[in-house]
């Protein structure tokens, strides 16, 4: 076993990652745990580096389709409750990796903290949502980024400044990284006017994902002046169904992965609508979806 002796309860060997994610599909992780404690994650981080184990953060899987190999490495949650605190002082709100981005928000509006609102009902974590720059309502999260501390793959922690970080339309310069905490520079604003907009977008928010549908991803991002389920749609791709994977007829860059699914049904299907999308409008659509 390459991890230390006091650390060997925390990791479960083979661990299946299926009910980890949204889509409910995929094998399992050589080595998974979820360390209590800062100084836990970073011994263990530590040890897979020094035997050369790769090593990946899944949040709330809700942008990750594991293929069912699995993944032959170190696979590390951070749901745990001190890797997942928020606080704030003046208008700065400072959200651990794995906090729920739901919670960070609505922290952020209790406190009379404006400026996340518009990112009210993206699923996931603040350490996903900064390293991919989420978007929703025509604004990113990394414009209300101050700053960014991580870790390397060595286990070195650094704070980046907000100078020295690059976001672009749904991407970062933290790939790679392990993003620890986010600092987030917000407005001082009447809570109670913070909270009706907070449910606005929450409202719109839910009346565009599909009823009902627990195992899903949006597996697309729009392209340069262009909507992706527009794309889709005009390329005849709505309703589309690929043995157990199909993208829904309304809003086709929703990817519902029925009961059987393999992660196969879903490259597949994402290679189809690519491939159509692509001999209509010269467009090649690019994936927000991590296959790992
Ligand atoms: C119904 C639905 C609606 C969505 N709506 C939107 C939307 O409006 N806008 C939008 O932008 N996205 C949207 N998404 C995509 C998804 O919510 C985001 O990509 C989200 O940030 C994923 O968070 P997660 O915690 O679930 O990440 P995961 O799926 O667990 O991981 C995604 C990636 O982030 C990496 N990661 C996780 N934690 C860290 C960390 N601490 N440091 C570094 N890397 C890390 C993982 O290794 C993985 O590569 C939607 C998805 C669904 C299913």
């Amino acid at each position: 076993m390459p991890f230390p002796e006091h650390l060997q309860h925390l990791i479960q060997n083979d661990q299946p990652l299926a009910q980890l994610t949204w889509l409910g599909i995929g094998g399992p992780a050589r080595y998974f745990a979820e360390p209590h404690s800062r100084e836990q994650l970073i011994e263990l981080v530590q040890a897979a580096s020094k035997a050369e184990i790769p090593v990946r953060l899944l949040g709330s899987g809700s942008n990750v389709l594991v293929r069912e190999s699995g993944f032959d490495g170190l696979v590390l949650s951070l749901a745990a409750s001190s890797l997942s605190t928020v606080s704030v002082a003046e208008n700065q709100l400072t959200a651990a990796a794995g906090a729920k981005l739901s919670h960070a928000i609505t922290h952020a509006v209790g406190e009379g903290l404006g400026g996340l609102e518009h990112l009210a009902g993206i699923p996931g974590t603040v350490g996903a949502a900064v390293s991919g720059n989420v978007s929703a309502a025509g604004g990113d999260i990394g414009s209300l980024v101050e700053q960014v501390e991580v870790m390397e793959t060595d286990g070195t922690i650094r704070v980046i400044p907000k100078e020295d970080l690059q976001f672009s339309y749904r991407k970062s310069n933290l790939s790679g990284l392990l993003i620890l905490s986010v600092t987030f520079a917000l407005e001082k604003n009447d809570a109670i006017k913070l909270t009706k907009r907070l449910q606005k977008f929450w409202i719109v928010a839910q009346n565009q994902r599909p009823d009902g549908e627990p195992r899903l991803a949006q597996p697309f991002i729009d392209p340069d002046g262009f909507s992706a389920d527009d794309l889709i749609q005009q390329s005849g791709m709505g309703g589309m169904r690929l043995g157990n994977a199909s993208l829904t007829a309304g809003k086709p860059n929703y990817l519902l992965a029925h009961s059987g699914a393999t992660s196969d049904d879903i490259v597949q299907l994402l290679a189809r609508v690519r491939e159509q999308v692509s001999s209509q409008s010269g467009i090649d659509l690019q994936l927000n979806l991590q296959i790992w």
